[in-house]
């Protein structure tokens, strides 16, 4: 038998490990694809720390080909799945098209911004779900801080210093205690007029701030978020958001121009093109991880729903923990069902959550030992430490410099506005004129099968939603290591016919169970917001008068018009390009460079 070809969709906790762990139990003997449309895993509990400057973009983003050797990495977004052929289809970074056969496939693509039907809040508001948001957020806030110390007008002025934060889960909860620190540091040296200080707000309708963790640790966050200045406003949630600021469920008006929306997460819109039984949104899957009738299909991490083998009845919820661990689960059970050994169930066993407040202080709870202040610090920060799968000496040597330099508030602009809309199904990658899009999925506005996830909290909605995010990070563990150690976007291409059609394998036997506009929040026109008018001056329709410091839109990367871009690059049978490519015959704008892989057999 030729080598088995193991395909892996996505590169996040559950990927990435599922794609280590295989490698490392493979030895060569089989070909493990790993598709993701971005070169990095990104470690998501510290983009916190990004969007507030204490950590530099690529700190948190750990290079796949440079950390997963034997695993050959895919640039591309899948965006259909033809489970009786074996093949995934995807759209690369340059929107060129093409499938990857497989023997046994894993779904990890995580999960996306949940939206709720609430008038204003697509438009107006931003998620915090991957590296471009908290990029985005950086800036704005910088900006808002800056245009704020300039103003004549005290209500404006009070507008641009007022950050909402809706969803009081660890997302939340941890953008706004770090949120408040940033910007009081930024007035320390330049005062608001009129005596204003930059006000943060933190609103969920949950009755407790990180509702869905120990009491004790929610005591410990309320107490730092309030002590800092956090407006903490438990019940609270947002009605409506206009151009002007936010109309609360109390009828409270809040004038601000940035409102972030962390109210948790859905499971990437993907899953709903499979066709298999789905629970609020994620792929049923049984304890050994595997589509019930596909048993070469394997799923795991936000975009599954993984029975827990603990609480019959309930499904694991969305959070890293769970995610890492299922990973290497899934990659076991793809070895066993390629009679490599035998078989586990997925069963969780908590080991204890961390959550950052800024500063030397967080909240954690190792081994259900509650820890606050600085010593909470240190164990917060050693254990992300311990957990990245890389960059932790430069990690490391960013809180360093950050303890004793002052922070750098510099905005520079690069991601705009209309480029991180709170609706998309790929907030991993920045909006860029002329990219492909793939649809948010039928579940989008509704939030429907949404998990409170990415440490939203209740949020805005009203109603507590399930699976909920049981915390936050959880605590290393040392035993299972060691084990594994040993062991405005033009359309979406139309899908292309599937040329190769090797037959499949048999599967194995296995149990099936500028300065912005006036008065917007976030800085900027609605009618610049992606779904609105676009600005004529600007791809993707961003005025070029909006952009921040002025300079016309042509200049800002990923904004530049269509005419200035390079020519169109060759169609898809130059030197180096795989074989059976799919050409895309337009490239309005640059995109990142592909990588140039060998294909695996039945690739196109
Ligand atoms: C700001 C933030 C902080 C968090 N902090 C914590 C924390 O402290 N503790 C905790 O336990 N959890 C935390 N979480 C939640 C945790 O990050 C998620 O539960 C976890 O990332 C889920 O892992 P995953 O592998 O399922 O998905 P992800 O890590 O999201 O990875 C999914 C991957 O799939 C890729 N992908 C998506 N769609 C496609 C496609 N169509 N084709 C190819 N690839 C695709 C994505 O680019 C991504 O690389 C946090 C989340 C956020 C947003």
């Amino acid at each position: 038998m030729s080598r088995p070809r193991i395909v892996i969709v996505g590169a996040g906790f559950a990927g990435y490990r599922t794609a280590r762990t295989l490698a490392r139990m493979s030895r060569n003997k089989a070909d493990i694809t790993l598709l993701n449309p971005t070169d990095y895993f990104l470690y998501l509990p510290l983009l916190p720390q990004v969007a507030v400057g204490i950590l530099e973009p690529r700190r948190v983003a750990v290079s796949l080909s440079g950390t997963l050797p034997g695993v050959r990495l895919v640039l591309g977004e899948a965006h259909g799945l033809d489970m009786d052929a074996r093949r995934v289809r995807y759209t690369d970074p340059e929107g060129g098209e093409g499938t990857l056969a497989y023997d046994r496939l894993v779904l990890a693509v995580g999960s996306v911004n949940k939206l709720l039907p609430i008038p204003g809040v697509a438009e107006h508001a931003h998620g915090f779900r991957g590296l471009p948001e908290a990029l985005y957020l950086r800036d704005h806030v910088a900006r808002q801080m800056e245009l704020a110390a300039t103003e004549d007008d005290r209500d404006r002025c009070a507008a641009r210093c007022t950050f909402v934060v809706v969803g009081a889960g660890y997302t939340g909860t941890e953008v706004a205690a770090h949120g408040k620190m940033y910007t009081d540091a930024q007035v320390r040296g330049h005062p608001l007029p009129q005596g204003l200080r930059p006000r943060w707000l933190l609103l969920d309708v949950a009755s407790r701030v990180l509702p869905e963790m120990d009491e004790r640790l929610s005591r410990t966050a309320d107490r730092a978020l309030r002590q800092r200045g956090v407006e903490v406003r438990m019940g609270t949630s947002v009605k409506e958001a206009t151009h002007d600021g936010v109309l609360l469920t109390d009828g409270e008006f809040l004038p601000t121009r940035t409102l972030v929306w962390c109210v948790g997460v859905r499971p990437d819109p993907l899953v709903e093109s499979t066709g298999q039984p789905l629970e609020r949104g994620r792929l049923v899957v049984d304890p050994y991880l595997q589509v019930p009738g596909r048993p070469e299909v394997f799923a795991c991490g936000d975009a599954a729903a993984v029975p827990d083998l603990d609480q019959p009845g309930k499904y694991t919820p969305m959070t890293a923990q769970h995610a890492w661990r299922q990973g290497r689960v899934a990659a076991v059970n793809v070895a066993a069902s390629l009679g490599v050994c035998a078989r586990h169930p997925y069963r969780h066993r908590n080991l204890g959550f961390v959550v950052d407040l800024g500063g030397a202080r967080a909240a954690a709870d190792p081994f259900g030992v509650p820890l606050s202040g600085p010593v909470a610090g240190a164990v917060t920060r050693g254990y992300h430490l311990a957990a990245m799968p890389g960059n932790r000496v430069r990690v490391a040597a960013d809180w360093l410099l950050n303890a004793v330099l002052p922070r750098q508030a510099v905005q520079l602009g690069l991601v705009r506005s209309w480029s991180v809309p709170l609706d998309t199904a790929s907030p991993e990658l920045a909006r860029t004129p002329g990219r492909p899009e793939r649809e948010t999925g039928a579940g989008g506005r509704s939030g429907a099968g949404e998990g409170s996830g990415a440490g939203g909290g209740s949020g805005a909605g009203g109603e507590r939603s399930e699976p909920v995010h049981e915390g936050i990070t959880e605590i290393i563990d040392n035993t299972e290591k060691a084990q594994l150690a040993g062991a405005e976007p033009p359309p979406h291409p139309a899908d292309r016919e599937l040329a190769d059609s090797r037959p499949p394998e048999p599967g194995p036997a296995t149990s099936r169970p500028g300065e912005p506009a006036p008065d917007h929040p976030g800085g900027e026109p609605a009618r610049n917001q992606p779904g609105a008018e676009p600005a004529r001056n600007q791809p993707g329709g961003e005025p070029a008068r909006n952009q921040p410091g002025g300079e016309p839109a042509r200049n800002q990367p990923g904004g530049e018009p269509a005419r200035n871009q390079p020519a169109p690059e060759r169609p898809a049978q130059s030197p180096g390009t795989e074989p059976g490519r799919v050409p895309h015959e337009h490239h309005p704008a640059p995109g990142p460079v592909r990588r140039e892989d060998i294909p695996a057999e039945g690739d196109t």
